[in-house]
């Protein structure tokens, strides 16, 4: 991998990446194609990577669909694959770990101890190995998506990355890897976590200003539907992450919900327009 891209690079082709998981759906697809409109060549990553799982979690039964994952980057005009194996990753004897301790502390590190240093380390050595111009990360993994931007500006590594908006079913749900652990009915109910995001999104847009607020309303939105619990909602700096009294003019919202076994995620980014100033460019978008 590292061989193929100093050779691109010595050549002056534009290298863009996207690293996921596998499984690969829409979401994904959505970044694979901006990566082709943007970059000449494009590698997408495929490794199910064993140190961002904790010892309860999926790692064991994480879907794997190598064949089909390949048939849809090819179909993408993806130019490489590159689907280490574990060992690959990480050989015996390896031991240095990333971490971003900030960004990580709160949501998604609190449900998952360890799961950040896991997902810093795997990126610090994936954009080592391949060297990018640009790597499109999804604003899905918000938390994700600020934390990888911290680690690259913390350990210079070059290239930009770029957030993506989050692809979504018709009802608002998040496209997930997961979201194939759902039965019909739960499926059915899992659209609330999108909804109680905008009705709090809604609430900002029409004047509701103090994070305490905003939140409960979003917390009495998923408490009416019976099947889901939450793990998290909050009304957060968009950069920081930490948790808003006041929203001056944006706010990321973020959640966090179980039904049944599966943990569903998804954000909503606002930007409140106030009369005096136009409003802020978002941390996610480039320009
Ligand atoms: P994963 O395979 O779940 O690790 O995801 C790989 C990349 O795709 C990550 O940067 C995710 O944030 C992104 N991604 C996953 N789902 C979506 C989605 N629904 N919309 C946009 N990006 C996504």
């Amino acid at each position: 991998m590292a061989a193929w891209s100093k050779r691109l690079h010595r050549e002056g082709v534009t290298i863009g990446f996207v690293p996921t998981m596998g499984a690969l759906h829409a979401g994904h697809r959505a970044l694979i194609r901006a990566a082709r409109l943007a970059c000449d060549a494009v590698v997408v990553s495929i490794f199910v990577n064993p140190t961002q799982f904790g010892p309860t979690e999926d790692l064991s039964k994480y879907p794997r669909r190598l064949g089909l994952d390949r048939s849809l980057c090819r179909a993408e005009g993806v130019d490489v694959v590159f689907a280490p194996d574990r060992d690959a990753m990480y050989p015996p004897g390896s031991q240095t770990i990333v971490t971003v301790p900030a960004l990580s502390r709160r949501w998604e590190g609190e449900a998952r101890p360890h799961h950040f240093q896991g997902v810093a380390t795997i990126v610090t050595k994936l954009l080592s190995l391949v060297q990018p111009d640009t790597s499109w990360f999804g604003q899905k993994d918000y938390q994700q998506a600020a934390l990888v931007r911290q680690l690259a500006t913390d350990l210079n590594l070059s290239g930009r990355i770029i957030v993506h908006p989050t692809v979504r079913e018709a009802d608002g749900l998040a496209l997930s890897s997961r979201n194939v652990y759902l039965s019909a009915q739960q499926r059915q109910a899992a659209p609330v976590l999108f909804r109680a995001l905008q009705a709090g999104a809604a609430a900002l847009r029409s004047g509701a200003r103090k994070g305490p607020q905003i939140r409960r309303h979003m917390v009495r939105l998923v408490a009416q539907e019976p099947i889901a619990t939450i793990d998290y909602l909050a009304v957060c700096d968009p950069r920081s992450l930490e948790p808003l009294a006041t929203v001056q003019s944006q706010a990321v919202l973020l959640g966090a919900i179980r039904i049944g076994g599966v943990r569903l995620l998804d954000n909503l980014l606002v930007t409140v327009r106030t009369s005096s100033r136009r409003p802020r460019t978002a941390l996610h978008e480039s320009r």
